[in-house]
């Protein structure tokens, strides 16, 4: 069985510190490694809220309740997985009643969420008023293989921990081969995965941001014919469908950004600009709800050019 503690110290460092001064945050979204090392992580952070016997941070994992919450027996913890194939508003809902009937007031409440990447728009919406007022003491955690397969409104208003896949390091090689600079080939990394960058070199890889960043301002002017944009800016970029999924990909990221940037939060990885400042939050977020909904038509087989001016034409709206 893989072990949290030996294959992921540095994430279990920082949570110790975190946890040390006091500064846990109320919702998490935690990514990589392995569905089994994720739960492990969730579940012993679980345990570092209920210790008897927390040290510098960590919880022993054996007294009786960190054993009480490793076997599933704590109703002040609820892990929940699904077998469907999506998880829907209903079950957000369900969940978070489940969660609220432990009768001690006060006390911790955590909500564990595999396989969060399944959370339909209208649940990640649902789930999203519950992070921007968290009820009482709940804490809510998110595991997903790539925190990019969740809305940007949830991935900026969530604290995201990227746990190290052993293959990151040889990753980012290979994208340095390939004619990346090392710290573009990070970020891409954090944008999207591997195969989604299979030939294509550090120019284009730029190339595409600013195509995608110049249509987006062109919007933010409310420029109806900024739709053209995506014939001359944007498709002769695109060569394939891996290189359309970078594409949603990097759309994600930048809304993920300016999100970050107007909540404070710092955590831009595309842009520190905030590009579409002439845009409402309300107005951002709508748009996002919009992308993420374009993405699920994509990946039903809509042609992805009438997709994007589709969607641009829903921006200037
Ligand atoms: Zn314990």
């Amino acid at each position: 069985m893989e072990n949290l503690l030996e294959e992921q110290p540095k994430v279990v460092q920082e949570f110790q510190k975190i946890i040390s001064s006091n500064m846990l945050s109320h919702a998490y979204l935690i990514d990589s490694a392995s569905s089994q090392i994720r739960q492990q992580m969730a579940i012993w952070l679980a345990q570092s809220q209920f210790c008897d016997n927390l040290k510098d941070g960590a919880p022993d994992q054996t007294c009786q309740k960190c054993q009480t919450i490793a076997l599933g027996d704590n109703p002040d913890v609820l892990e929940v997985k699904t077998d469907k194939q999506s998880v829907g508003v209903d079950d957000i809902k369900s969940f978070k009643k489940e969660v609220s009937m432990t009768a001690t007031q006060g006390k911790r409440r955590i909500l564990i969420i595999d396989e969060a990447e399944k959370m339909t728009n209208a649940a990640s919406n649902n789930l999203l008023k519950t992070i921007e007022e968290p009820e009482g003491n709940l804490m809510i955690i998110l595991l997903a293989d790539s925190a990019k397969q969740l809305l940007p409104t949830i991935q900026s208003r969530v604290q995201i921990f990227h746990l190290s896949n052993k293959s990151n390091e040889d990753e980012i090689a290979s994208l340095v081969n390939a004619g990346f600079k090392n710290d573009q080939a990070q970020k891409a990394l954090k944008v999207t995965d591997i195969k989604y960058l299979a030939n294509i070199d550090g120019d284009k890889y730029q190339s595409l941001i600013s195509g995608i960043m110049n249509w987006l301002k062109e919007v933010n002017k409310q420029k109806i014919n900024s739709f053209v944009d995506i014939q001359t800016d944007i498709m002769p970029l695109v060569e394939n469908k891996d290189q359309q999924h970078l594409v949603f990909d990097m759309l994600n990221q930048i809304f993920s950004d300016i999100l970050s940037i107007r909540y404070n939060l710092g955590k831009s990885t595309l842009t520190a600009e905030d590009i579409l400042n002439n845009k409402s939050i309300q107005k951002v977020i709508s748009m996002s709800d919009d992308l993420f909904t374009a993405e699920q038509m994509w990946k039903s087989n809509v042609s992805f050019q009438a997709i994007l001016e589709d969607l641009s034409l829903k921006f200037v709206d």
